[in-house]
């Protein structure tokens, strides 16, 4: 730019020769500011070049001013290349002017810098300006989303702009996939890009929940609570390859005018546990599934290996999460360097470990040191021991999901774990497991069949003795083996993921149940139901019911989530922001089975909870351990210092309520006063109190 500072007319090459060292240079006009004249113009874009034959300076600075498309922002940009605004600049000694304005060219909005660079014409004297259009919405959206930026690897970029529903990539500094390449480049309609988006690119089950997160109305509303707002969905390309992609969203100007939207492929992240950097559950069905399935003829012979950790709980007890985590670090090393040199390896939850691993590798003889080791932390040792259950692939159509149940079962039939902390797999040992009816195809069908049946547990006021709420409790009635408590069939289905589905059909009858109820105003209480930690990494499952929570044409105020402390991974994962977004939707939530675990108080720590549940263990002291008393005084204190109520579990006993009533409980939930009730005998109890 040196050239121009000097007095003295510039030539196209001159202005082409300068210009080319501006790769964001767009257009540019020589002007006689004097004799309001346009000279000529050149561009990179031509969509940029005004026709400048026969056209004053003013005209085009006239036709420039049309297309900043904000009203205000026009009258700025006209006033400052007003003809008698710069040469009252030039002649008050600025040579140059430079603002920076959006604008509208090549159908979409841009951030332009304009600047002009005057002198005086040493033949004629007139006072002469080139006239600078440079594109700088790459660096403005850099500086403006620059911290957001960082370390991430977007696949696209897009503006959305409020006010006109328009849409449009900034594609130009950054790569589009393939399949996303139909959306134009050009600003498009928002609306109509969503739904092209949605039918050729996200899974079909999951179009529904894409059109209703990204629609303009969410944005709004997530956006006036949140500075940024995500959601993650499963797409798949041409290749029938599937992915998951996380689109972020947030406003980039002041005015809210603008959202930026961003496409980043999350796919490893969500396979991936970030404690061990091993693959998590649903990685490691992706990966070994694949492997097995490929090399199914190779004369390999694999075995899935599922391990856990004996004393884990006491270790996180005694050491804290910390130390629990540095144990699990430690254990997935182990495994890792060892001579079963896993061909995948993930840790599927808590401490579960699961193994892909040629079976010619396993030394029987060495397995049982591998499993026994002392884990040393703070000065302090403890003996940690590992149960290792093995299943052989003979068949690669049994499925990843049912090797890995087989493995675990196995694991259960380890007899002396000094002597053989392992056991390889037996068909027997199926038969004690409700395998087949656990299988895939079958849970479809029961809750199609209605097998299952929601049952409801009144939960009791310990002052007035009336029903407050009440719990939903899920039964499978199975046509061949009966009733079926849900402590048999809840963890399988958690294992294969299916327990999400069951889930939402539970949380779908309790809220049917209310709608009816206060449609028919009837009385009603708030229920809660269950949800799995498996819940927690299906991002379909908790966006299917916030959706129902915003939709459900129910009283507000009955929903309530039961999470246990397991669920914390999984919470985390999603950088705690579901549990916020279901309270935001009315719902309360409630920590389940506190003190049963090795991390309630921290996991209280770090969420909002309404009420808290006292975990039945600590009912069932009472009476028994002197110290009973202080502890549970302690959590009641506790609780409602932190604002939450207390419900305690599984009380049986008078002895056990009077005493929950003197250490402050506030509700109570046992067989002394109801067992879980079919839904007809829970409506009788209401209506009975509504009587009453
Ligand atoms: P939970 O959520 O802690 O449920 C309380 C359990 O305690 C229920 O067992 C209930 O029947 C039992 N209980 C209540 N009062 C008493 C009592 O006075 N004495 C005794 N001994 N037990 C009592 P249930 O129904 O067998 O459920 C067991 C667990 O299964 C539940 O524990 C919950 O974790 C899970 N579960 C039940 N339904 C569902 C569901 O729909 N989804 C999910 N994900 N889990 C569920
Ligand atoms: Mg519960
Ligand atoms: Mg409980």
């Amino acid at each position: 730019m040196e050239e121009i500072k000097k007095e003295g007319s510039i030539n196209q090459v001159q202005l082409d020769a300068i210009l080319e060292g501006r790769p964001d240079y767009l257009s540019s006009y020589r002007v006689n500011l004097t004799k309001d004249e346009c000279e000529y113009g050149t561009s990179k874009v031509p969509e940029a070049l005004i026709a400048t034959s026969g056209i004053s300076a003013t005209e085009l600075f006239d036709i420039a001013a049309e297309r900043v498309p904000d009203e205000d922002e026009r009258q700025v940009y006209a006033e400052y290349i007003d003809r008698y605004s710069l040469l009252n600049a030039y002649s008050s000694g600025q040579k140059s002017v430079s603002l920076n304005h959006n604008y509208h060219l090549c159908g979409k909005d841009m951030y332009l810098t304009t600047t002009i660079n005057m002198y005086r014409n040493p033949l004629t004297g007139d006072v002469e300006g080139v006239v600078y259009l440079f594109d700088m919405s790459h660096h403005y959206l850099e500086k403006k989303i620059q911290s957001r930026l960082i370390g991430k690897q977007f696949e696209s970029i897009a503006v959305i702009r409020v006010s006109t529903g328009k849409f449009y990539l900034l594609s130009q500094f950054l790569y589009i996939p393939e399949s996303m390449s139909r959306a134009s480049l050009d600003e498009v309609d928002y609306i109509t890009h969503v739904k092209d988006v949605s039918s050729s690119y996200i899974v079909e089950e999951e179009r529904d929940i894409f059109i209703y997160n990204s629609s303009m109305e969410n944005l709004k509303e997530q956006l006036e609570k949140e500075e940024s707002y995500y959601f993650t969905v499963k797409t798949v390309n041409e290749a029938g390859e599937r992915r998951y992609k996380k689109f972020t969203y947030y406003y980039i100007d002041e005015k809210k005018d603008r959202i930026i939207s961003s496409m980043e492929d999350v796919t490893g992240v969500i396979e991936r546990d970030s404690l061990t950097g091993l693959y998590n559950r649903r990685g490691f069905v992706r990966a070994a599934g694949h492997i097995i399935e490929e090399n199914k003829d190779s004369g390999i012979q694999y075995a899935v290996m599922f391990f856990n950790i004996k004393n884990f709980k006491a270790v996180n007890d005694y050491y804290g999460i910390d130390g629990g985590d540095m144990l699990l670090r430690g254990f997935t090393a182990r495994v890792r360097e060892s001579f079963l040199k896993p061909v995948v390896f993930a840790r599927s939850e808590a401490d579960h470990f699961v193994c892909l691993v040629d079976s010619e590798n396993i030394d029987y003889d060495k397995l049982p040191l591998l499993l026994r080791g002392v884990f040393t932390c703070n000065n302090h040792s403890v003996e940690v021991q590992g149960l290792c259950g093995i299943y052989m692939v003979k068949d690669a159509g049994v499925g990843i999901n049912r090797m890995c149940d087989r493995a675990k079962l196995a694991k259960e039939h380890i007899t002396d774990i000094h002597v053989k902390p392992y056991a390889i797999y037996e068909s027997c040992m199926r038969e004690m497991y409700l395998e087949k009816a656990l299988s895939v195809n079958s849970i479809d069908s029961a809750i199609d069949n209605k097998e299952f049946k929601v049952y409801y547990q009144p939960v009791i006021d310990i002052h007035t003795e009336k029903i407050v709420s009440a719990e939903a409790l899920v039964r499978w009635i199975h046509p061949e083996y009966g009733f079926i408590p849900p402590d048999r069939f809840i963890p399988g289905l958690e294992e294969t993921g299916l327990v999400s589905k069951l889930d939402m059909y539970v949380f779908s009858e309790t809220s049917r149940f209310i709608k009816e109820r206060s449609d028919n105003n009837q009385f009603i209480v708030p229920i809660s139901t269950n949800l799995s930690w498996m819940d927690f990494y299906d991002t379909n499952m908790l966006d299917n019911l916030l959706v129902n929570l915003k939709q459900e044409g129910g009283p507000h105020g009955y929903v309530r989530f039961e999470v246990t402390e397991t669920s914390y991974a999984g919470m985390a994962e999603k950088n705690h922001s579901v549990l916020k977004a279901f309270k935001d939707a009315g719902a309360s939530i409630l920590i389940d089975d506190f003190g049963s675990g090795y991390s309630s108080f921290s996991t209280i720590t770090e969420y909002d909870f309404d009420i808290l549940k006292l975990d039945m263990g600590f009912v069932r002291k009472i009476g028994k351990n002197s110290k009973i008393g202080s502890v549970i005084h302690a959590i009641i204190d506790m609780a409602h210092h932190m604002d939450m109520r207390v419900i305690a579990e599984g009380v049986e006993t008078e002895e056990q309520i009077s005493f929950l009533r003197r250490h402050g409980c506030d509700y109570v939930q046992g067989y002394y006063y109801s067992k879980p009730l079919p839904m007809e005998d829970f409506a009788k109890m209401l209506n009975e109190q509504q009587s009453a």
